[in-house]
């Protein structure tokens, strides 16, 4: 048969169609009559569910990654950007992580390049905003926030000490809420290591553009997460907007205005660049038009699915699948059929799959879940978050590395250093080289 299966993006959907299509084509793969290549500018697969975590403090970045290579020793890897889809062609054009752009062609194409933020023009945005999709970013964000704890125990000026303390989290679903929940935890823990900075002293505002938080828990759990962050301390402001943040001057649709050093933007997802530049059909809301088979529609030999595609929900007629994870890992395993079916020549199975709700973790030892219409909070909710995510998180060993974190953190406290200095790494060289000129 001599078949090339090319996957855009080594994510949830790239990562478990690959494991799958490595399980189901072993003999082709042996034979050589089947190759897989997966391109992603990363070597490893990020487990999204577990960066708030990670930015807290209680995993380690390392152990919420699957390395590609490891866990697919049967696929090539490429790192690098799809930077064009040529369907008609069969090529796509392939930034490679350094040199010249290159044609790769392919017979059988998976979308799977995820999502990206959906940002609006909001004067100063760039200037100031972090998103809240990477490893990078988590770990970035962590430095900041224990780093401006450091600035502010240092100032004598009130208004610098005020702006460090000042969080703002733009975006209330998933991704905002938990972020948010982690990172205001760990910070109020850490002030028990500072002497001029007590809980009462941080500020944290969460600016939502709906009537509601955590639209994923359903409307009665959303509620009661709404009261709790409140309870917390933190400042939830609904049916408001972000109107600019130059300089980081934070001005919102209700008018308040106040200074903040950190802005996290968290208010949804677009599919990623890589769609727009392709000869596929896209869906009215900028996603790769799909089937409820996973095909791209209207062509042959492409398949699409996760945050990238428009799938049609068979479960609710006339909705789509929701962007989430519990979608993506569920359609990965229906895509990596359907592409060794249409291999095969047999008929292409439909994706069905009724959303079961969710869990999200609030903290260390609180939660919100609701899930098969069971709803939970507060520590049974969190235990259950966790035990559903290290059910979820691929490999056994990443499960046993994130078990040992999570009992390490349970024994000797979170780790609360920041290691800005990390991502600044030739500084101090380049001023021992600037002392040795003088
Ligand atoms: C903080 C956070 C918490 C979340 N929590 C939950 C949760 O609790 N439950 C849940 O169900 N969902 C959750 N989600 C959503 C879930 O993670 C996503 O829905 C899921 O990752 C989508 O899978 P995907 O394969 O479509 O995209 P991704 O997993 O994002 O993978 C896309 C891959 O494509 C690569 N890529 C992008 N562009 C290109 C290109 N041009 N060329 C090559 N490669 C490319 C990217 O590098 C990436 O590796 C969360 C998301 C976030 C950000």
């Amino acid at each position: 048969m001599n078949q090339h299966i090319l996957i855009v993006g080594g994510g949830y959907v790239g990562l478990y169609t690959a494991l799958r299509l490595q399980r189901k084509l072993h003999r082709e793969l042996r034979s050589g009559e089947v190759r897989v290549t997966i391109i992603d500018p990363q070597s490893y697969m990020t487990y999204q569910p577990f960066l708030p975590e990670a930015a807290a403090g209680n995993l380690s970045p390392r152990h919420m990654v699957a390395p590609l290579r490891r866990v697919l020793p049967k696929v090539h890897i490429l790192n690098g950007t799809v930077t064009r889809v040529d369907h008609a062609e069969r090529t796509v054009t392939f930034q490679p992580a350094e040199g010249e752009p290159r044609q790769v062609a392919y017979d059988v194409i998976v979308m799977a390049a995820g999502s990206i933020s959906r940002t609006l023009p909001i004067p100063g945005l760039t200037d100031i905003g972090i998103g809240f999709k990477t490893v990078g970013e988590a770990i970035a964000l962590r430095n900041r926030v224990l780093h401006l704890l450091d600035v502010a125990e240092s100032a004598d000026d009130p208004e610098v000490r005020r702006r460090a303390l000042t969080f703002v989290v733009v975006g209330a679903g998933f991704a905002g809420v938990e972020v948010l929940a982690e990172l205001e935890d760990m910070a109020k823990h850490s002030t028990r290591y500072y002497r001029n900075i007590g809980p009462s002293d941080l500020r944290w505002v969460l600016v939502e553009a709906t009537g509601r938080v955590l639209p994923e828990v359903g409307p009665e759990m959303g509620r009661w997460t709404l009261e709790q962050l409140r309870e917390r301390g933190i400042d939830v402001r609904l049916e408001t907007r972000l109107e600019s943040c130059e300089g980081g001057h934070v001005v919102l649709s209700d008018g308040s205005e106040f200074d903040a050093e950190t802005l996290v933007w968290t208010a949804g997802v677009k599919p990623s660049t890589v769609v727009n530049d392709s000869d596929l059909p896209l869906d009215e809301r900028g996603r790769i038009k799909a089937t409820a088979v996973l095909t791209v529609a209207g062509t042959q030999g492409a398949f699409a699915a996760g945050d990238a595609a428009g799938v049609p929900d068979v479960t609710d007629p006339g909705q789509y699948c929701a962007p989430n994870a519990q979608h993506a890992v569920r359609q990965a395993k229906v895509l990596a059929d359907n592409v060794v079916r249409h291999l095969r020549g047999q008929e292409l199975v439909q994706y069905r799959h009724k959303y079961v709700g969710s869990v999200a973790g609030l903290g260390l030892h609180q939660g919100v879940a609701n899930v098969y219409g069971v709803k939970l909070r507060g520590f049974p909710a969190w235990f259950m978050h966790r035990t559903y995510h290290l059910s979820r998180v691929p490999t056994l060993n990443r499960k046993v590395r994130v078990v040992v974190d999570w009992t390490l953190a349970l024994f000797f406290k979170r780790e609360t250093i920041s290691l800005g200095e990390m991502e600044h790494p030739r500084d101090g060289f380049r001023a021992a080289v600037a002392t040795t000129r003088r």
